[in-house]
């Protein structure tokens, strides 16, 4: 209990003062020294933030405990998903072949790419530019059956994937084709502009549009969960989950309660007074309080999930995404500076230097590399974050049924595998969240009497200690 309650804000204000000083202090040393630097500021970082979620690290049941979970799903469903997951095996292979086997090919091909679409008297951003489309365009190619085959794997399984697989993959070659042109063209043009100091100035900029997206975008992200759907008016669901901010000891935040269609859940998100939107189907009967009906099993499902997202706000969650983002940029773009000042990389390239329109498929390689370390790592610490949000919901609402409950739902309403096999923490695409079968099993064996009474809590002041000091950050779900 004492563990769910505590908060800790030295790590990550630790953590953000290591990639400030690193960040501000590399301008007084030389490229190499500061590249270092600023690794080691990322990894102090990173650290930072995890240490403190050292009881979140591993899962809280064991495997055996997992595959008992799926005894409480539907046989079916949880037989679709592991048929999906035998089928991704050979894309997710497949695909990582792909991915390094284009690092080394993509490092010697940008000088004679560059030279072949354009002439070196042109400008540098038409080089590079056109270099960058037919280099990140090929390896787009290349990814592409892998990834349609994902797709449609995925597909089967969950509804999170929508339309035909061949369509989203089009869309996929092109939408990458164009983000890596779009990110090679700012790099360039940040190295033409600071020649020195370039990947600092980009490390700020990344951190400043992290935090302008959380203040500007976020609270329209989480209004727009509410499209589709009818504002419910009474007040009872509304009241439980402005309860459950309040026993987190949080400045109140906007709560909205949407009738729609589709899975039932919640986003959070916001500076300030963040904005809490629940949404799901069935709600609209829920929240009858004028005739005191019980509480049906999809308004506590609700309110288990609302409290899951009011954990996030308390803890910062939010906060520390921006932090990891922050440091896996700073780590990335440490990486390039030091391939870029590494003579022998920059000559097998053939280029001059990293701003060099020759270097772009140096660029492209090298950027791939950091990314399979440090986005698997981001995700287990995301994990971790989940882990204690979820942990957070049974203890304070004492209610481990409703929680089970709402586990269940998500797997007829949402799919996928309850419970793949390991590569889905690492690669390709490393799961934000924690395994159905594992947050199933942890309801399952949370025991409630260790935890406050739940119905009692609506409405009611909570009797634990709640420190004043804020956590009036959000994320989303
Ligand atoms: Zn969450």
């Amino acid at each position: 209990m004492d563990m769910i309650r505590e908060r800790n804000i030295v790590g990550p204000l630790a953590g953000s003062a290591a990639m400030v000083i690193a960040v501000g202090g590399a301008t007084q040393l030389d490229q190499q020294a500061a590249a270092w630097l600023v690794v080691v500021a990322a990894v102090a970082a990173i650290a930072a933030v995890a240490v403190p979620l050292r009881p979140w690290w591993r899962s809280p049941v064991t495997a055996a405990e997992r595959r008992a979970a799926l005894e409480h799903l539907p046989a079916a469903l949880v037989e679709r998903g592991r048929r999906m997951s035998a089928a991704l095996v050979w894309s997710t292979w497949a695909l990582l072949a792909v991915r390094l086997a284009t690092v080394p090919l993509l490092i010697v091909a940008g000088t004679p790419v560059a030279d072949w679409v354009s002439d070196p008297g042109q400008p540098w951003y038409l080089r590079a530019g056109l270099a960058t489309l037919v280099l990140a365009g090929t390896v787009a190619v290349l990814e592409a059956t892998p990834i349609w085959w994902d797709t449609r794997s995925r597909g089967t399984a969950s509804t999170k994937v929508a339309g035909p697989a061949g369509l989203n993959t089009a869309i996929g070659v092109l939408a990458s084709t164009v983000f890596w042109t779009v990110k090679i063209l700012g790099l360039t043009w940040a190295m033409h502009l600071w020649p020195s100091w370039w990947w600092l100035a980009l490390i700020a900029a990344y951190a400043a549009a992290r935090l302008a997206a959380r203040a500007l975008l976020e609270p329209g992200t989480v209004q727009s969960a509410a499209a589709g759907g009818k504002p419910v008016t009474s007040d009872r669901l509304r009241q439980r989950v402005a309860a459950a901010a309040a026993g987190a000891g949080l400045r109140s935040p906007k709560i909205l309660v949407v009738e729609k269609p589709g899975p039932l859940n919640a986003v959070v998100g916001g500076v300030g007074r963040q904005k809490i939107t629940v949404f799901g189907p069935g709600l609209a009967e829920t929240t009858d309080d004028e005739t005191a009906r019980p509480a049906t099993g999809v308004e506590d499902e609700a309110v288990a999930i609302a409290t899951h997202e009011v954990a996030h706000i308390r803890y910062g969650d939010g906060w520390l995404r921006m932090l990891t983002g922050t440091a896996q940029a700073g780590f990335t773009l440490a990486v390039l500076v030091l391939a870029g000042t590494t003579p022998a990389l920059v000559h097998a390239a053939g280029a001059e230097s990293l701003a060099d329109p020759h270097a772009v498929g140096l660029i492209l390689a090298v950027l791939t590399v950091p990314r399979l370390i440090a986005v698997p790592v981001q995700m287990w610490l995301n994990r971790a974050q989940e882990r204690r949000a979820d942990q957070y919901a049974l203890h304070t609402t004492g209610d481990p049924q409703a929680v089970a409950a709402s586990w269940q739902r998500a797997l007829r309403e949402v799919g996928g595998d309850p419970n793949p096999g390991p590569t889905y923490l690492v690669w390709p695409k490393p799961a934000s969240h924690p395994v159905l079968a594992e947050r199933l099993a942890t309801a399952l064996a949370f025991d409630p009497p260790t935890a406050r009474p739940a119905t009692a809590m609506a409405g009611a002041p909570t009797t634990a200690p709640v420190p004043a000091a804020d956590a009036d950050i959000a994320s989303p779900a």
